[in-house]
């Protein structure tokens, strides 16, 4: 039952799109096990209308390089109208942090929280993309909305690395002028830019001796380690890094050994080997490579100064690999002035903002099909306080409509 009456248009089961919300809240789909989450948005689009033969999945996770259940979900449907158009691409990933394993979701008020709350997150990252694009698929049947042709595509993967989105086949989409990412807060937020990142490893091969009889004979990999940092951060490239005007941010992460354990096992054995991970983020995707860079050498000088009394040196290996790279659309790129329309057809003002997390956008715009993200009411993400805001879900069910309906530009 329709129960709006004074939100602007256009109107929709609110009801329905909650319980469609629900449903899929209470399927577990952590990252890359996407398999039963993709079973269920398939058959909540059917009933929907959605007929099999619109529905596939890809061989995305045949290229990624986790273990990965499935491919990404691709809906292709028809326009409604008799001119050719290119379709409009709507995307969310349907996977969850692990976090969310476990979690049984329940309306309370105007959120949905979870029953066990503070034991588990929830979710609505991103769960309540999935129920939008559902939702929009539902109210275009059932009110025979006009419309151009769609394409909607549900990766997987996103959580642990944009990987459902990177090894896409682009071809596979149809050919989308533009693509709508639903993932995020506010539906009025519109982001036409996110930051590009690397992501890097560097592996440090000393030499163990015994530290109380002959230290002089070991190379230590963690003095390595230390002497590094030190220079990194004497140079002021760690944490907010702001050199020239160009800004970035860098960190270390794990320090230990490549399958997880400490690094070093005794207090007298000068420590062999030390693995260290670390990551480069800037929206200048040249500044990314030259804060990696300084890294690079900071690990290399600090191999050189670590000496056994022979004067061998530490080994020092730094790779880097690209995580995903930064974008920014124009603000009268048509992708943004039609999000900005549609934001302001359902009443509320455009916000254009840039974000320093990636995005399956990144990969999208890279992918050559210019995506701006919007958010349904996913909240306080990836913590076990994680909540859904039925306002801004309704909200970003609203702004899938007026999307897919509106005037294209
Ligand atoms: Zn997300």
């Amino acid at each position: 039952m329709p129960i709006t009456t004074l939100a602007p248009m256009p109107q929709f089961d609110t009801q329905a799109s909650v319980a469609r919300l629900v449903r899929l809240l209470a399927v577990p789909g952590i990252t890359g096990q996407e398999a039963a989450i993709g079973r269920e948005i398939i058959a909540a689009l059917k009933e929907a209308g959605v007929p099999a033969s619109a529905i596939s999945f890809d061989d995305a996770n045949t290229r990624i390089p986790e273990p990965t259940q499935t491919g990404n979900l691709i809906v292709k449907l028809p326009g409604t109208g008799k001119k050719a158009t290119k379709p409009l691409l709507f995307m969310t990933h349907m996977d969850t942090v692990p976090l969310c394993a476990g979690a049984s979701p329940v309306v309370k008020g105007k959120r949905v929280v979870n029953v066990h709350e503070g034991t588990t997150a929830l979710g609505g990252d991103n769960r309540t993309g999935c129920a939008v694009l559902v939702t929009l698929v539902a109210e275009l049947f059932k009110q025979k909305l006009p419309h151009p042709p769609l394409t909607l595509l549900f990766t997987v993967r996103e959580e642990s690395g944009l990987f459902g989105a990177k090894h896409l086949n682009p071809a596979e989409l149809g050919g989308p002028a533009m693509g709508f990412n639903v993932d995020g807060r506010n539906a009025a937020d519109v982001i036409v830019g996110a930051i590009g990142a690397d992501r890097w490893t560097v592996d440090i091969k000393g030499k163990a001796s015994h530290a109380g009889v002959a230290p002089e004979k070991g190379i230590s990999a963690s003095m390595v380690v230390a002497l590094a940092m030190a220079e990194v951060y004497a140079g002021g490239w760690w944490g907010k890094v702001v050199k020239d005007g160009k800004v970035g941010t860098s960190n270390i992460g794990p320090i230990g050994t490549a399958d997880g354990r400490s690094a070093g096992d005794a207090t007298n054995v000068v420590t062999d080997f030390v693995q260290v991970k670390g990551e480069s983020r800037s929206h200048d995707a040249k500044f990314v490579r030259e804060i990696s860079a300084a890294y690079k050498l900071a690990f290399n000088n600090a191999g050189t100064r670590v000496k056994d009394n022979e004067g061998r040196m530490a080994k020092v290996k730094f790779t880097s690999r690209l995580d995903y790279l930064p974008f920014r659309l124009k603000d009268d790129a048509p992708v943004v002035t039609r999000a900005a329309a549609a934001v302001r057809a359902i009443g509320r003002e455009p916000n254009l903002r840039v974000t320093n997390g990636g995005l399956d956008a990144n990969w999208m715009v890279k992918h050559g099909i210019p995506t701006i993200t919007f958010g349904a009411g996913q909240n306080e993400i990836h913590t076990v306080k994680e909540f859904v805001d039925l306002v801004e879900y309704e909200s970003g069910c609203r702004l899938a409509l007026a999307l897919a309906t509106g005037e294209a530009e």
